[in-house]
């Protein structure tokens, strides 16, 4: 995927709208890489940088934030297949607890919010899981999903009117891995 296309946060497979509100950040920092074809955002300081900038959360980045953000990103993503079916990921959890307390995610009564007190990507990242959070209280999370090609991955959000979607495009990525072949595949790694 260009790299300006994956930046514009404008790609959505399938023609699916976007999240609405907060988690559409959340979908957005999910969907800062091209899994299958590169490139990822995250991969230095410059591509994370400009990712936070066109999301309106500018931040000086460290060294060593890159592979912070992509750590919480590929959680994210893990919680996200299990809202798509797969099995609920406890490292992953772990991983997204940890940066919260990074970020000193607080609740804000005057915003209804939970808000970042850390600075710089800390922060950034707390605000992408504040809205994470907010959303698993709203309930739209659930309908925020990863698609389950093993090179794919991408966020999309569910809009069908039982929540079930597989895929994130059915031309792009349905078509070449049947859902019965992925969910026998995910009953054998389950045990
Ligand atoms: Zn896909």
């Amino acid at each position: 995927m260009e790299r300006e296309a994956l930046l514009s946060g404008l790609v959505h497979p399938g023609d699916r709208e976007p999240a609405a509100g907060p988690l559409r950040l959340v979908q957005a920092f999910v969907n800062s890489v091209d899994s299958e074809h590169g490139p990822d955002l995250f991969d230095d300081s410059q591509g994370l940088g400009e990712w936070l900038a066109r999301n309106g959360m500018p931040a000086d980045v460290r060294p060593d934030d890159p592979a912070t953000a992509r750590e919480v990103r590929e959680a994210l993503r893990s919680l996200l297949h299990a809202n798509n079916g797969a099995p609920r990921d406890p490292t992953a959890e772990a991983v997204l607890d940890r940066a919260a307390r990074r970020a000193r995610l607080e609740p804000v009564f005057g915003a209804a919010a939970l808000v970042p007190r850390a600075t710089g990507v800390d922060a950034a990242v707390g605000h992408v899981l504040g809205a994470a959070f907010a959303s698993m209280l709203d309930g739209s999370w659930s309908r925020l999903k990863a698609c389950p090609r093993e090179l794919c991955g991408w966020a999309f959000y569910d809009r069908s009117s039982n929540a079930s979607a597989t895929w994130c495009s059915m031309r792009v990525c349905g078509g070449r891995e049947k859902a019965g072949a992925y969910y026998r595949r995910r009953r054998a790694a389950s045990g």
